[in-house]
């Protein structure tokens, strides 16, 4: 992965990672200096939310379980009105990439330090990166404001994601390695982390989808998800995000799932371009064409395959390649109208990626 020139960046985050790590989240909030904590999570997670309040003892002053997906900006508005009412010093934010997300946005209005107990594997923890909406529309930005203070990450705790999201959510993670390893940006370090990130997952996934409550299993995805999730907050990303954004904001088609059926398609249509960048992903899933590698995994995997299991209409097919490709980016291979609605067309059948 050796570069001839690079730029290596790096976030002063730290990640403790075990079974059972939750339980040292008191003693983490008295080493960052805090006493009063907003712990924050999604109304489905709202049993985790008790869990922690139980965790963190006297520290805990207030929960906060109104997270949801796209972090919309009305409700950061209003967890950062409870924050500043409560006093709090520090915020828990305990779930996946939507919770995160709105601890995220908490720390932007008031510079709160972030703890982060993950229990998807989007990667979102790892990132200075936050997307918001607001009256429908998503913006991105990334700042060192947002990126969290600390991570624990404790197998036990992912357990209970589903077998359908734990593979999507897998994927969605692994897309981010997998365009790490062609971005412009990218340093020896980040390749090295998509790499075994990519590896970690390979490795543990199908255990985890036989046997879900497998610890030492999901350890290892666990690990995957860090270090791709590390991985995106390091370099940009290209036109497997670029689709996938298009495709969630302008026919909110569901995210994990999309970024799962258009990944191994956007590598096979960006091999032809940069096979030897993507030659560790041939090596990892067994198949000279990295993208039909992938989507054997995913297959065996159970991971949807096709964009019309997932709602989206054949007569879409053209209005999302013209969305897809009006505002030129950035890619590995030159991203034409015609190219895009090929990839586009496959991930919609379901084909194997040619
Ligand atoms: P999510 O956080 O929306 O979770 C989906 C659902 O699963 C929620 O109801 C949640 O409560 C539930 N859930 C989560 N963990 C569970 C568990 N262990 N057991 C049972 N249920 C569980 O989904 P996600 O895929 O983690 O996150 C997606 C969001 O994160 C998107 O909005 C995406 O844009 C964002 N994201 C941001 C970044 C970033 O760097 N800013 C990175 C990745 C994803």
């Amino acid at each position: 992965f050796y570069r001839d020139e690079f730029t290596a960046r790096s976030a002063a985050v730290r990640v403790r990672f075990g079974a059972g790590i939750r339980k040292a989240v008191a003693e983490e909030i008295k080493a960052l200096g805090a006493s009063r904590a907003l712990i924050l999570t999604t109304p489905q997670q709202a049993a985790m939310a008790d869990e922690f309040a139980a965790l963190c003892g006297p520290a805990a002053i207030g929960r906060f379980t109104g997270a949801t997906m796209h972090t919309p900006v009305d409700v950061s508005e209003q967890a950062t009105a409870l924050a500043r009412e409560l006093g709090a010093d520090v915020l828990v934010s305990v779930g996946g990439g939507s919770t995160t997300g709105l601890g995220k946005a908490i720390a932007l209005r008031t510079d709160l330090p972030q703890i982060v107990v993950p229990t998807t594997y989007a990667g979102s923890e790892a990132t200075g990166i936050l997307g918001q909406t607001e009256n429908g529309v998503k913006t991105t930005l990334t700042s060192p404001a947002v990126q969290p203070e600390l991570i624990l990450y404790d197998a036990e705790l992912v357990t209970s994601l589903p077998v359908g999201m734990t593979v999507t959510s897998a994927l969605n993670a692994m897309a981010h390695a997998a365009e790490g390893l062609y971005a412009r940006d990218r340093s020896p370090l980040s390749s090295l982390m998509a790499v075994e990130g990519m590896r970690a997952f390979r490795d543990s996934l199908p255990t985890v989808m036989s046997r879900p409550d497998d610890v030492a299993a999901r350890g290892q995805t666990l690990y995957g998800a860090w270090l791709c999730g590390t991985v995106l907050g390091q370099v940009g990303m290209a036109l497997h995000h670029k689709l996938c954004h298009t495709l969630g904001g302008s026919f909110d088609l569901p995210h994990a799932e999309t970024h799962a059926v258009i990944l191994p398609h956007a590598l096979a249509f960006n091999a032809k371009a940069v096979p030897d960048l993507l030659a560790p992903v041939s090596e990892l899933f067994g198949h000279d064409n990295p993208g039909l590698g992938l989507w054997h995994f995913a297959r065996d995997a159970g991971a949807p395959l096709a964009l019309r299991d997932l709602g989206l209409k054949e007569s879409d097919l053209d209005r999302a390649a013209d969305l897809a490709s009006a505002n030129p980016y950035w890619n590995p291979r030159a991203v034409t109208r015609e190219g895009i609605r090929g990839v586009l067309g496959a991930a919609w059948a379901g084909n194997e990626p040619a």
